[in-house]
């Protein structure tokens, strides 16, 4: 068993807007093991952006902890890679300019950078693409190059918050295979966030099943299919009757954020 790199504690977090208080998140513990692939999956509006936040350090918890390699996350930290749903590139920069950002930062030797951005590209499968503007990519492009930037880093542990939401289902397909490429490369410990039941079927090694709102822990399902996984394992039983146990527990806090949406009246959400 891996030891546990990510510990949460009693992770709550409420906001205050037009005087109304919502309480995003409640109660939430867990531990991410060392070279996981953890997925925490809810319906929208469940919290899970804001819990990803807190995790990298860009919001502050009402009540608990978050604990990295032991440490308090207070504030934003090299230790942590990003990626989110909306593409976050930066347009001035080349994809090798982008994959080599951070590592710049640190003061590493220019030739040093190159190296490593270089091995990203291949890993991406970009090469040809390394002085190509982010304008100039496609949606599944930007996030391999968003992906290769937050592991250029080679951070603890990879946040995920939606990646792929955006791209259309062939793309995503791939995607989510090249993600796991990488990350049986790299060993890396890796909390991903999506809505999609099939996604965290196949990427994962655990699903974290989040309540509707206020968002807590409902569940925690281990998934035992084998790996390494490609795009054929969701035509399987064993797939399929995973899936099926997921989309019930999913479904069934669904129901219950739409009934409770329509029990309030002023409410000023989309
Ligand atoms: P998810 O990512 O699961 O769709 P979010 O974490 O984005 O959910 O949001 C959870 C809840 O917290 C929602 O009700 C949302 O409106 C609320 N919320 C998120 N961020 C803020 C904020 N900055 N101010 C007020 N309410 C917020
Ligand atoms: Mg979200």
């Amino acid at each position: 068993m891996n030891s546990v790199r990510l510990r949460v504690e009693g992770l709550s977090k409420r906001f205050r807007s037009h005087g109304v208080e919502v309480t995003a998140l409640e109660g939430i513990h867990m531990e991410i093991r060392d070279q996981e692939f953890a997925t925490i999956l809810g319906p929208s509006g469940c919290g899970k952006s804001t819990l990803l936040r807190i995790l990298a350090g860009l919001s502050r918890p009402t009540a608990g902890v978050a604990r990295l390699d032991g440490r308090v996350i207070e504030g934003p930290g090299k230790d942590r890679g990003m990626v989110f749903q909306n593409y976050t590139l930066f347009p001035w920069l080349t994809v090798m300019e982008n994959i080599q950002f951070g590592l710049r930062l640190s003061g590493r030797e220019r030739t040093d950078c190159e190296a490593v951005a270089r091995g990203f590209v291949q890993k991406i499968g970009l090469s040809g693409f390394e002085r190509a503007y982010p304008r100039s990519l496609s949606g599944g492009m930007k996030q391999r190059v968003a992906i290769a930037r937050a592991l250029a880093n080679d951070p603890n542990i990879l946040l995920l918050d939606e990646p792929f939401g955006a791209l259309d289902t062939q793309t995503r397909s791939l995607m989510q295979e090249l993600l796991l490429q990488i990350w049986e490369e790299l060993h890396k410990t890796i909390l991903f966030v999506t809505h999609d039941v099939e996604e965290a079927v196949f990427l994962s090694d655990r699903i974290f099943v989040m309540t509707a709102r206020p968002g807590r822990i409902k569940a925690v399902l281990e998934v035992p299919l084998a790996r390494p996984r490609d795009y054929q394992v969701k035509a399987s039983s064993e797939f399929l009757r995973i899936k099926t146990e997921v989309s019930r527990l999913i479904r069934e806090e669904s129901i219950r954020a739409l009934t409770s949406s329509m029990m309030e009246p002023c409410s000023q959400e989309g």
